[in-house]
């Protein structure tokens, strides 16, 4: 792969918002990208391997719980803080800063959310430094878009609860030590279990074949029959709300990371039209390609402006759910354009992996998909505007 020649679009001079902490924050995953992420993604997305010994240096970067408080081993940044680390690390591969909102937004955050003191203290340090990584167990194979329907249950035995069910498409699955797990109780109401490998009746096969977010470890959970602990039950929050509160921090990361997949796709089209000559001149002279590069900024300028805003929103407690899966939609839209695009301009070159664009395209199939596909934010969009529901 090319050497990492990186260097972020600022249009409209936005670093200006941004404090001095959020700079160094930025600037600090920023540099860890290039040297520990670039150099090497490429290799274990065409193996289809999560790179594990990058783990350390996710959690020396913050990107595990930033804004988990700084007594339960997070970083107690704000949120436009978590953005600006998600952006960098999906610059360098979405895959990444999957794991790393999987860890941050739905393990610790609901952990720290709806959890006891004591599973807080058990589990938030360990997660924090990345000694135990985290996966969130919400879709089944019949459950995606509708996960209310879940089929995933509990039953209380006296001194523990019995579970079973299936869970698909559960991103770091194969490695995890912590699985935070959506099922039913037996009235039909849905609580967040915290089921540890070892237990009894859990397996965790991996997904194979996937042509998107390969360098992320994809699975099932299999609960059959696994007695989980009394302790182990999220006692702070239950109902579709709380697995759909963690999904609202996941969407907001989200937001930021498909910003830095743009930027990396738009980066490297601009370098390379300024370097590559057919008929005698750049093809960036080309009105064609200017157009292209022209869209890419103007659309990069908007999602940054929008996702800024709603970090500060979000910094306020005052963001809703709409308006964050507003700028999921949009951005990730965005960025899968812009990728597209920029593979073009890239020529044959935009297909091989010696460039990132063909593997940011991919990745960002499963991004414009998971924690809500494009068309179900859309519906949620227009049920805020109109205020009626089309899911009924
Ligand atoms: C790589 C990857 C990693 C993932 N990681 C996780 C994870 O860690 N944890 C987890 O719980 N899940 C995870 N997911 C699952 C993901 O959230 C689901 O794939 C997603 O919610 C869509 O569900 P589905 O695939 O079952 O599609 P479906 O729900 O079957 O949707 C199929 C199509 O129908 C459309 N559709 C559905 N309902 C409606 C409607 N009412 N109106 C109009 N159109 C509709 C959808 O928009 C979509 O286009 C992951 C998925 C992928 C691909």
């Amino acid at each position: 792969m090319k050497p990492d020649l990186f260097e972020a679009p600022d249009y409209y001079n936005l670093d200006d918002l941004l404090t001095d902490e959020h700079k160094l924050v930025r600037d600090a995953a920023r540099e860890w990208v290039k040297r520990d992420v670039s150099p090497i993604i490429e290799d274990y997305a065409q193996k289809a391997e999560f790179p594990t010994q990058i783990i350390n240096g996710l959690a020396n970067i913050g990107a595990f719980g930033p804004y988990i408080p700084e007594e339960y081993g997070g970083a107690g940044l704000d949120q436009i803080s978590y953005g600006l680390i998600m952006q960098e690390i999906e610059r360098g591969d979405s895959g990444v800063r999957s794991t790393a909102s999987v860890q941050s937004s739905l393990v610790m955050y609901p952990i720290w959310k709806y959890g006891n003191e004591d599973q807080r203290k058990k589990y938030l340090p360990k997660l924090a430094s990345g000694e135990w990584m985290g996966c969130f167990g919400l879709t089944e194979p019949d459950h995606g878009s509708n996960p209310g329907g879940m089929v995933t249950n509990f039953k209380d035995m006296g001194d523990h609860y019995l579970l079973n069910g299936a869970k698909m498409w559960i991103s770091n699955a194969p490695f995890a030590q912590v699985a935070v797990v959506w099922a039913k109780n037996e009235e039909g109401r849905i609580h967040g279990l915290i089921v540890e490998r070892g237990m009894e009746g859990f397996s965790t096969p991996e997904t194979h074949n996937k042509w998107s977010l390969r360098a992320s470890s994809t699975g099932e959970l299999i609960f059959d029959n696994v007695k989980v602990p009394k302790e182990n039950l999220l006692p702070n929050k239950s109902g579709l709300g709380a697995p759909l509160g963690c999904l609202d921090s996941a969407r907001f990361g989200i937001a930021w990371g498909a910003i830095g997949a743009a930027m990396d796709c738009y980066d490297t089209a601009l370098r390379y039209s300024k370097e590559r000559i057919q008929f005698g001149k750049p093809i960036g002279q080309f009105q064609l390609q200017q157009k292209k590069l022209a869209e890419m900024i103007t659309e990069i300028t908007k999602a940054q402006l929008l996702t800024w805003r709603l970090g500060v929103l979000r910094n306020e407690d005052r963001a809703t759910s709409a308006q964050i899966s507003m700028a999921k939609r949009n951005n990730v839209d965005m960025a899968i354009n812009i990728a597209r695009e920029a593979r073009q301009m890239l020529g044959g070159m935009g297909i091989t992996g010696e460039y990132s664009i063909m593997r940011h395209s991919m990745n960002l199939e499963s991004v414009i998909t998971y924690e809500g596909t494009h068309d179900i934010h859309l519906l949620i969009t227009g049920m805020d505007v109109t205020g009626l529901n089309a899911f009924k």
